[in-house]
């Protein structure tokens, strides 16, 4: 069976960079790239706040260019998912979607998160059209415009409260009579003025022939008093949680309540020897590509000390 001496799962920044880390630093790396290679950035437009990009750079292209380099240091990057893993004895062993298997001394997850969506098919229309799931990422396009988000949890207050430093009004669409949030956040929405809450509403669909122009909504749905309403809105923004992935871990990690994977506070050892974690698949709070790069990199230098120190 084919052994590597570190194995990264996942292709997004913290990916790549723990490839361009580990190849440079000797270490015979390979790095299996997932079903979507380059990561959620690859499905966002313009990236503004990643530095070292004064004009700002398409997200495919910061992907493409973090892969290239990679492979120009040397790095062993390879199409293909790993199917399962296992994690109980040493060297590892992942499998691998195409049947073959692979051993590693030391693993580094950096497998992301993916949004998720209600599941409506105007999702999909509008994709890049008016629909995103990254405030952060997204909302500089809406300048001076009418959005709406998603979602009554803490992202969904911290979203609508950063957009609404950019556009002219933010609605929230709720689904509950009260928001999920904390406290603090709820506090933080209730200061802006030009955020309005829609409670008790669902969305029913979207609709514009020009990328999205306004969001069908139902209010109190199923109930005698429910009333389908429209509103006029340039940006319809997912805030409603995020999946990391981890199912082909099948639970060997310890994972918090909501799936991310548990890491030391000063290090990314995970509760399992040896194994690594790094960007979303382990941060449900900041999920930004410079964080995640960032932590790539402190993976690679874990897995190098494990290593020279086994
Ligand atoms: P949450 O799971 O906390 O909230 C998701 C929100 O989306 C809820 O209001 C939920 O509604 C709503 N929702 C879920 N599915 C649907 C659906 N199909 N249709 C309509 N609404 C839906 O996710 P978050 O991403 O907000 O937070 C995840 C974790 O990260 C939390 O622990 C949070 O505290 C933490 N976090 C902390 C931050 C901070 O401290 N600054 C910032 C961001 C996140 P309902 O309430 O009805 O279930």
């Amino acid at each position: 069976m084919e052994h590597t001496k570190c194995l990264i799962i996942g292709s997004g920044p913290a990916g790549y960079t723990a490839a361009i880390y580990t190849t440079r630093a000797g270490i015979g790396s390979v790095l299996i790239e997932g079903h979507q290679p380059g990561g959620q950035l690859t499905t966002t437009t313009t990236i503004e706040n990643f530095p070292g990009f004064p004009d700002g750079i398409d997200g495919f292209q910061l992907m493409d260019n973090m892969r290239q380099q990679a492979i120009n240091v040397g790095a062993d990057v390879r199409s293909g998912l790993i199917t399962a893993i296992d994690l109980s004895k040493r060297p590892f062993i992942a499998t691998l979607d195409g049947g073959t298997a692979i051993e590693a001394d030391t693993v580094i997850v950096a497998t992301g998160a993916s949004a998720k969506y209600l599941g409506l098919d105007d999702e999909k229309k509008y994709a890049g059209q008016g629909v995103s799931a990254c405030a952060t990422c997204d909302g500089f396009f809406y300048r001076k415009k009418v959005v709406a988000v998603v979602g009554g949890g803490d992202t969904a207050c911290e979203e609508a409260a950063y957009l609404s430093n950019l556009c002219s009004k933010v609605y929230m669409i709720v689904r509950k009579d009260y928001l999920r949030a904390s406290k603090a956040m709820q506090q933080r929405v209730a200061e802006r003025e030009n955020i309005e809450i829609l409670f008790n509403t669902n969305t029913l669909g979207l609709f514009g022939n020009n990328g999205v122009e306004g969001a069908h909504l139902v209010r109190h749905k199923g109930t005698p008093d429910e009333q389908a309403f429209d509103i006029a809105i340039d940006g319809f923004f997912l805030a409603i949680g995020h999946n990391p992935n981890t199912e082909f871990l099948a639970g060997q990690l310890e994972t918090d309540a909501n799936g991310y994977i548990v890491t030391d506070k000063v290090t990314t050892a995970t509760s399992v020897e040896g194994v690594f974690a790094a960007g979303d698949v382990a941060d449900p709070r900041y999920r930004q590509a410079i964080a995640a790069a960032g932590t790539g990199c402190r993976a690679a230098l874990d897995a190098e000390r494990y290593i020279a120190e086994m």
